[in-house]
């Protein structure tokens, strides 16, 4: 029988996600997630979705490294007869956040891929070190299959230079790698292939504005299946207001409040991406309390909306500009799939760009993609769910079976 499986891991730094699929339909054996890694109180919670497996299941006990919670996963898939050691399992495909220029395409791993992703870890200083654990624990527990790098950044590697380099020194610049790479990649690759699919055209036929509204969140400019333009840059701070960042600001706030309120480097990082966004403007980033507050009369979330909104219609404007001829906007992740209000605010005012909302269909809830504009608007609104697993374990196995038959 012919290697059609592959796991998906999403290693942070005090967690994992994993998934294992299928790739003859692409259909999920499992799922899971360890979380608290190193803690007293980690958790694993394992859910098997094969015909007869039974429900999810939990493990409790302290898992004091990454090592260890693979082990524990191995044992969870092993119990389920999907032990990492069957002759079904092609590959392991691992997300990695910052793949830098030189990271244009899923990458089968070895010591240099991992050299050059260490390398990359300045840019990327929570997220490459835990990847590379993870990289690294997988390895040792399966050094014979073929693992695979898929990055967060690829996707954007085709913007022009127009649209990735920021508009300062350049040997200052090139020295030190500061350009845009753009993140939530995978994600965006994803939707925009969907939403072609969705309105029965190829990928290379379709404009299409991606928002990937979750916690974290970015737009992207795709042209023919090519990213020309997305909002996150250097690092994911850049672009739209989310959950806890800022997004776009002046750069002298940095100096200003160096100067002005004593704050160090550190501090600020921290007031940005962390205290900052949603959070920081109304004091919650879940979209569903913001929208109770407002619906209570709270006058500070309905700001925190409002601001929110201003900046996603600024880069809807502004992408529309950058593709000159737009066939779709589509949204995706927590936010975007689920909180109707956003998209009717996001595309209100905007029938002059062929843009107009059916509500009832927006106010629809279902798990699947869809469209929720009007038949005869220009430009279809489609809600796309996300699934960067699915793609990961796409770009995983494609790229194997390629090597495969040589
Ligand atoms: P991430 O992967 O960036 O952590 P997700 O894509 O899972 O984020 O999105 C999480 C966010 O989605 C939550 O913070 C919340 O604001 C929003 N969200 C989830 N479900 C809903 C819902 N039913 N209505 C409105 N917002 C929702």
């Amino acid at each position: 029988m012919t290697a059609t499986r592959v796991l998906v891991l999403n290693s942070g730094s005090s967690s994992v996600k994993y998934q294992l699929l299928d790739m003859r339909g692409g259909a999920r054996l499992a799922v899971g997630l360890v979380e608290r890694i190193g803690e007293e109180t980690s958790r694993l919670v394992h859910t098997p979705l094969l015909g007869d497996a039974g429900g999810k299941r939990e493990r409790t006990a302290p898992i004091a490294d990454h090592g260890a919670a693979l082990k524990a996963v191995a044992e969870e898939l092993a119990a389920d007869g999907l032990g990492l050691d069957s002759p079904q399992l092609a590959a392991i495909g691992h997300r990695v956040v910052h793949g830098g220029l030189r990271f244009t395409e899923p990458t089968v791993i070895d010591e240099e891929v991992l050299a050059e992703v260490e390398r990359l870890v300045p840019l990327a200083p929570l997220h490459n070190p835990a990847n590379i654990t993870g990289i690294r624990t997988a390895r040792a527990l399966r050094p014979d299959l073929p693992q695979v790098a898929v990055f967060d950044t690829a996707f954007h590697t085709t913007m022009p230079e127009s649209a990735a380099r920021y508009a300062i020194d350049t040997e200052t610049a090139d020295k030190h790698l500061i350009r845009r790479y753009g993140f939530h990649g995978t994600s965006h690759a994803y939707v925009a292939r969907e939403t072609a699919r969705l309105l029965g055209k190829a990928p290379e036929d379709v404009n299409v504005i991606v928002l990937h509204l979750g916690n974290g969140a970015s737009a992207s400019a795709v042209a023919g299946g090519r990213c020309v333009d997305t909002s996150m840059g250097l690092t994911p701070l850049e672009g739209l207001v989310m959950g806890t960042r800022s997004g776009d600001i002046d750069p002298a706030v940095t100096f200003h409040l160096m100067r002005v309120a004593g704050m160090s480097t550190d501090d600020i990082d921290v007031l940005l991406n962390k205290k900052s966004g949603l959070v920081g403007l109304c004091g919650d980033n879940d979209m569903r309390e913001i929208r109770r507050r407002i619906d209570a009369g709270d006058e500070r979330a309905q700001l925190a909306f409002d601001i929110y909104i201003h900046r996603l219609k600024k880069y809807i404007g502004a992408y529309y500009a950058v593709l000159g001829r737009v066939d779709a906007i589509a949204f995706t992740a927590g936010v975007g799939e689920n909180a109707a209000p956003v998209r009717e605010a996001a595309v209100s005012g905007l029938e002059e760009l062929g843009l107009a909302l059916d509500s009832g269909l927006n106010a629809e809830r279902s798990d699947g993609a869809r469209l929720v504009s009007t038949p005869y608007a220009r430009v279809a609104v489609a809600v796309v769910p996300t699934d960067e697993e699915l793609e990961i374990a796409r770009q995983t196995f494609a790229l194997v079976s390629e090597n495969a038959l040589g």
